[in-house]
């Protein structure tokens, strides 16, 4: 895009749909497509969930603050976004993808190298992904460890509530957050794959929009 930004809420599904998306655009493309296919998200790049902890208490001793952790982390997503994007390149970046500006950045970039961009705004409200969070807490399990940064493991509980607050709904009048497609926890296999078909439409078929750099 190509760049599919995957955004929601900690532990609303993000990554479920990524994969299921990434599935589907693989299938799509066949082995001798046209364009290259990435997954990029948090575990790719080593970066832990405890970065998005603002409390002094998770702060390792040696880390200048806990606004800069996410700020390393964030910079490390971008650079592999940089390093896979092109017309010819497709990138699932599966993350929070919670912060406005953040958002604005990335839609910049795929503009720099003239591809189209789209969200993908995923979940089924606050309660849910609480329960979700609050079962990997539970059970701990798939956690990558505290330093693992694995894709399945759970946030601290003051961490996710904090996100939750922090998350920035996307907004399809304007032009970083648009077109913005929506995937909701209850939606079949059958619905997703409608999702996926008009975002396929967007980034690699009939509806792909001429994108010019810098205008
Ligand atoms: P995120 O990437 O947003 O943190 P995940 O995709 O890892 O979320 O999902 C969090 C948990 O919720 C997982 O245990 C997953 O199996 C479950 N889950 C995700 N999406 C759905 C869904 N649409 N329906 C039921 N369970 C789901
Ligand atoms: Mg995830």
């Amino acid at each position: 895009m190509p760049l599919i930004i995957i955004t929601g809420l900690p532990t609303s599904g993000k990554t479920t749909r990524a994969r299921q998306l990434h599935a589907y655009l693989a299938a799509r493309l066949g082995p001798d497509g046209p364009y290259r296919l990435h997954y990029i998200s948090d575990a790719t790049q080593g970066v832990p969930r405890r970065v998005y902890d603002l409390s002094p208490a998770a702060l390792p001793a040696h880390v200048r603050s806990a606004n800069a952790c996410e700020k390393d982390a964030r910079a490390a997503v971008y650079a592999a976004v940089k390093r896979a994007l092109s017309p010819r390149d497709i990138v699932v970046l599966d993350g929070l993808n919670y912060i406005k500006g953040w958002r604005y950045q990335l839609f910049c970039e795929a503009k720099n190298v003239a591809t189209p961009s789209c969200v993908v705004q995923v979940g089924g409200g606050v309660a849910r992904a609480r329960a979700a969070n609050e079962a990997r807490l539970a059970g701990r399990v798939g956690d990558g460890g505290a330093e693992g940064g694995g894709d399945d493991g759970p946030y601290e509980r003051g961490n996710w509530e904090n996100l939750v607050f922090r998350y920035e709904e996307p907004n399809p009048m304007t032009r970083w957050d648009s077109p913005l497609f929506t995937l909701a926890w209850d939606d079949d296999e059958a619905q997703a794959r409608e999702v996926f078909a008009k975002i396929w439409d967007v980034i690699a078929g009939e509806g792909r929009k001429v994108v010019r750099p810098n205008q």
